[in-house]
Parts: structure tokens; sequence; C-alpha cells
């Protein structure tokens, strides 16, 4: 018993003292349902500006929604463990956002932002998500734009995929859970700037995003696998290579090491892209050799 007992104190201590948020992942480990919210930008990394010192810029609102939203599903969704990549005015890259969410193997991730237009008349909400045939990403999202167009009453500009925007969001596409990036509104829009700003505005936007993810958690969805992911190899060498390496930069591509013990003589291997279909893979392929990269292949990792 006393064995027992001063191991498992050894173990608490250990985390509390060696791991990062130590006491949240202690916490987390107790429930069921862990949802990662993400308020885009911070710090140095404002986002898109305010259109006068009135109001406050992309950053700091997405802070204020996230917070609203974070507390509304502690208080009315008790067995869900709210996470945030951060709570306060602090820059964290999108590798770092990722390594925390895919860290704590959270459920859910959700990430809040306020977009901007040149077309000052251009407004309303958007969420996007990685891919549409990854189903659970895209269930909720219906669900928060159907709450934005219904209840919240904003202008819903709909869902989209990386093939209708034209490029990857690196959140989206890293996530190893299901995740979206909502979009509440434009602040280059001034009625739409006037709102994102009132607490009101912040409320509602929070309140109908936890209503969304309060139905889609009642509902059963097919699940969506990302534990494997296909990735396509660029280069293996037997010497380490930067991966901001000039050789890489046709790609202009986040480019990942992958090392391999195993192998006799090229042991360090150079992967782009990271995606959960064979079909994507093989386009990806495509763009690869496109770019220069003739011998490059597909691979897959866990
Ligand atoms: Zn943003």
């Amino acid at each position: 018993m006393y064995i027992l007992r001063s191991l498992y104190f050894g173990w608490v201590v250990g985390v509390l003292l060696f791991a990062p948020w130590g006491e949240i992942r202690a916490q987390a480990s107790k429930k069921n349902t862990v949802v990662v919210i993400d308020p885009g930008h911070g710090g140095k990394d404002t986002g898109k500006e305010a259109s006068s010192d009135k109001y406050l810029d992309e950053k700091a609102l997405n802070l204020l929604i996230s917070q609203k939203l974070g507390n509304y599903i502690k208080e009315k969704l008790p067995e869900v463990t709210v996470i945030y990549t951060r709570d306060k005015d602090t820059f964290l890259s999108l590798e770092d956002r990722m390594e925390l969410a895919n860290g704590y193997k959270a459920d859910y991730f959700i990430s809040i932002h306020c977009n901007s237009n040149p077309d000052k008349s251009v407004y309303g909400t958007t969420t996007h998500i990685h891919r549409h045939d990854l189903l659970e990403s895209k269930a909720l999202a219906l669900h928060i734009e159907n709450e934005f167009a219904t209840r919240a009453s904003r202008k819903s500009r709909g869902i989209m995929d990386v093939k209708q925007r034209g490029h990857n969001l690196y959140v989206l596409q890293f996530a190893r859970m299901p995740a979206v990036l909502v979009e509440c509104g434009f602040i280059s829009n001034a009625d739409e700037e006037r709102y994102l700003n009132s607490d009101d505005g912040q409320s509602i936007i929070a309140s109908a995003i936890f209503r969304a993810f309060r139905t889609f958690l009642q509902e059963n969805h097919p699940k969506e696998d990302r534990s494997k992911v296909f990735r396509v190899q660029v280069l293996a060498s037997e010497v380490p290579v930067a991966t901001n390496d000039a050789r890489f930069k046709p790609l202009d591509m986040k480019v990942v090491e992958m090392q391999d013990e195993k192998a006799s003589k090229y042991k360090y291997k150079y992967a782009v892209g990271q995606e959960y279909t064979l079909e994507d893979a093989n386009d990806l392929l495509k763009k690869v050799q496109k770019a220069g990269f003739k011998d490059a292949f597909v691979i897959t990792t866990q």
C-alpha cells in the first residue's frame, strides 16, 4: 500500500513538475471529451488590423470570443474539458498550436478568427474545414454556420474546404482530430466591425458556436480517422539537410524530416504534406513532380 501510494505520489509530482500545463493534463485525463479552443494570432501577430483606435485588432477579438465560448462550454457541458492554445496576448506559431492540441490528444479543435477584405461591402461568417470527406469536421462546421444564419441572425457565407480555398490552412491540415476554423465576420466592414467589438455581438457569436458544438456532440457521426497519414517523400540523404534548404524552395511547402534508424545508408528522409486519403496524396505527388522532384513518391506514416 505504502509503495503504491508513494508511486502514485511520485507520478503526480512528476506530472506537475515536468509536464507543461501539468494540472490541465491531470484534469483532462479524468474527463471524457477534450476540446481545444484556439484564439487565432496573438502577441506580435495582430491578425487583421482594426480600422481605428476605438476598435480592437483581430487577435484581441479572437481571444474575447474564444473565452466566452470556453465559458459557455465549461458552464453547460461540465463533462467537456476546455483547453486554450493561449489565454492571453501571446505569440504562438501554428506548429506550437498543433503540437499542443495533438499532444493532448484532444477530441476537437476549434480555431477562432475574424476576416477582412479590401472590398468593405463584404460581410458574413465562414467556417473552414480541411476536406469535405472529413465528416465530423464537416458536420460541426455545418452546425456552426446554421446557428449563425438562424438564431444569431448573421449572414452565413457557408463552409469551405481546401479545394474551394485553393490553399491549405495549417491548423486544419495538421490537426489529428476533427477541426474547424471559424471566421466570425469581417472587421473590414463597418457594421460588422462594430458588432464584433460589442460585448453582445461577441456573446451571440460565441453562443452560436457553443450551441452548434452541443448539438454536434449529441449526434452520432461516422468517425473521422486521422490516425494514418500520407506524405510525399522528396529526398533521402546520408547526412542531415536543413528543412529550409534551397533545394526545397521550388516546393513552397513545409518540409518535415523523418529519421530512419533502420536504414543502412540514407537515414534522413524529407517529405511534404499531410493527407488523409491516397487520392489527396496522389494529387500532391503530381504537384511535387511538377515542381521538379521527379522521383518523389507517396509514403504512409502513423
Ligand atoms: Zn485570422
